[in-house]
């Protein structure tokens, strides 16, 4: 059976904001404080039941891209919740390795008292359009579907979903249709650090002996970003690539959640066997959010390219700087495409010196034909290659509070292309924001 149906019904207006955000991640809750920094009135909707996206439900285990090697690239927000996260404990002894349940918490405090309003299990579901303003967001919760009014939106998802509902134009893939794999982060207990340090091993040259002896994993898988701590005994585990996934594909997305939890128990044993510090690790639990690296990139007014990275352009329309390899996982699990990866991973175009950094133009978080519409986070509007470098979470933190107060700018006739460039920047950097490198 197939075919379409209509589906109509009259929903209650929940509220009236001067900004509407769609998704509470790294890029949506810069965003909410930023905009209620400068003045607007905020609505947050977040599908799960606590902010942070990849960073906690996530359980990504560190951020990446913090600094050029010389100074904070993200000042503002996040400089606000690394020094939260110091304070409650929430790096232990490592560098940004991230303690996700203090990592939840700094959340919940910093954006209850940022005063905006926001929901946990509510689902953005639909847009109202008229012409090229969206009026209303339909979210649904536990009371059913409602709808929001705002001046400006905001599209957080990580995935597009704002734009794509909206019926904005998107990118997936490189040029050739191929998307970076995805993984099922996890959670891992009983581990004795000491040991692994004092082992100098490298988790590489045991992972390519084990591949090579056999018997561990059904597809073996050469890239393997490995274990950080998420406390004294335990850790955060970013490995188990599941490729070709297309994630704008429910169907493929069930079938990754089934693949990445059917990929742990064989790391568990790798690392029970062949790990120092490692023998009696256990995986408590797999992450509650599906590791997407990449999924649509909504079309702006201006498409970040690969040669703005290489020549490290300064945009005049700056909101921010990054400091982030293209960083391109591996398309499949064979040697020969591990090896692309390790080139590329050395290659000088693709790496960033200490010191350098590429900035982002307003423009690409300006949707297209959408007159109050901002990107923040990574959908924004870049290529494939620049998107694997602003992914990264302190960048999210970077693009989401420039959306964030952008929006609050736009509050009053709506319009994010009519506000004044200088004055955004002007607030981003009282904010604490770095735009130039
Ligand atoms: C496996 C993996 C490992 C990574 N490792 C690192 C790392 O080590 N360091 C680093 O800095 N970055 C890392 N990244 C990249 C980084 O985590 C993400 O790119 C980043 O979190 C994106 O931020 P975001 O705010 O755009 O989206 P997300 O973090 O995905 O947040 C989006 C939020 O929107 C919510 N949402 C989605 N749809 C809806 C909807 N319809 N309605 C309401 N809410 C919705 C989600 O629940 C989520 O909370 C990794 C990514 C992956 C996948």
């Amino acid at each position: 059976m197939s075919g379409t149906v209509t589906f109509s019904c009259e929903l209650p207006v929940l509220g009236e904001y001067d900004v509407f955000i769609a998704g509470g991640g790294p890029a949506g809750t810069a965003a909410a404080w930023a905009a209620a920094r400068c003045g607007a009135r905020v609505f947050l909707a977040e599908r799960s039941g606590c902010f942070g996206g990849m960073g906690t439900a996530g359980l990504v285990p560190a951020f990446a891209g913090v600094s050029d090697g010389q100074q904070l690239t993200c000042g503002g927000f996040g400089a606000a919740l690394f020094e939260e996260m110091r304070r409650a404990d929430g790096f232990g002894n490592r560098n940004y390795a991230i303690r996700p349940e203090i990592l939840k918490r700094v959340y919940d405090c910093m954006m209850t008292d940022s005063g905006i309003d926001f929901v946990f299990e509510a689902d953005l579901i639909g847009v109202n359009r008229n012409g090229s303003r969206l009026t209303e967001a339909v979210i649904h919760t536990v009371a059913g579907p409602g709808a929001v009014r705002a001046a400006v939106f905001i599209d957080a998802t990580g995935d597009g979903i704002l734009g794509a509902l909206a019926g904005a134009d998107f990118e997936l893939g490189d040029p050739a249709g191929r998307i970076m794999p995805s993984s099922l982060c996890s959670l891992w207990s009983n581990i004795d650090w000491q040991a692994w340090r004092d082992s100098g091993a490298a988790i590489f040259d045991i992972l390519k002996t084990a591949i090579e002896d056999g018997g561990y994993f059904e597809q073996p898988d050469w890239h393997h970003t490995g274990m950080a701590p998420a406390g004294e005994t335990t850790a955060c585990g970013n490995f188990g690539h599941i490729f070709g996934l297309d994630p704008t594909d429910f169907r493929a997305r069930t079938r990754g959640w089934i693949e990445g939890r059917r990929l742990l128990p064989e790391f568990q044993r790798f690392y029970r066997e062949r790990v120092p510090g490692f023998g009696r690790c256990e995986l408590s639990a797999s992450a509650s959010a599906l590791g997407i690296r990449e999924g649509r990139r909504l079309v702006g007014d201006y498409r970040m390219v690969r040669d703005d990275y290489g020549s490290r352009r300064v945009f005049p329309d700056s909101i921010g700087v990054y400091h982030y390899d293209i960083d391109i996982h591996p398309y499949d699990n064979s040697l020969a495409e591990f090896q692309r990866f390790r080139r590329d991973f050395c290659e000088p175009a693709n790496i960033l010196a200490p010191g350098e950094c590429c900035t982002i133009p307003y423009r690409s978080l300006c949707v297209k034909n959408c007159e109050n519409l901002l990107a923040a986070g990574r959908c924004i509007a870049a290529d494939h290659d620049v998107e694997a470098a602003i992914r990264v979470m302190p960048v999210c933190f970077v693009t989401g509070q420039a959306a964030g107060c952008a929006a609050a700018l736009a509050r009053t006739d709506g319009d994010i292309r009519q506000i004044p460039v200088t004055v955004l920047q002007q607030q981003l950097t009282d904010l604490g924001a770095r735009l130039r490198p």
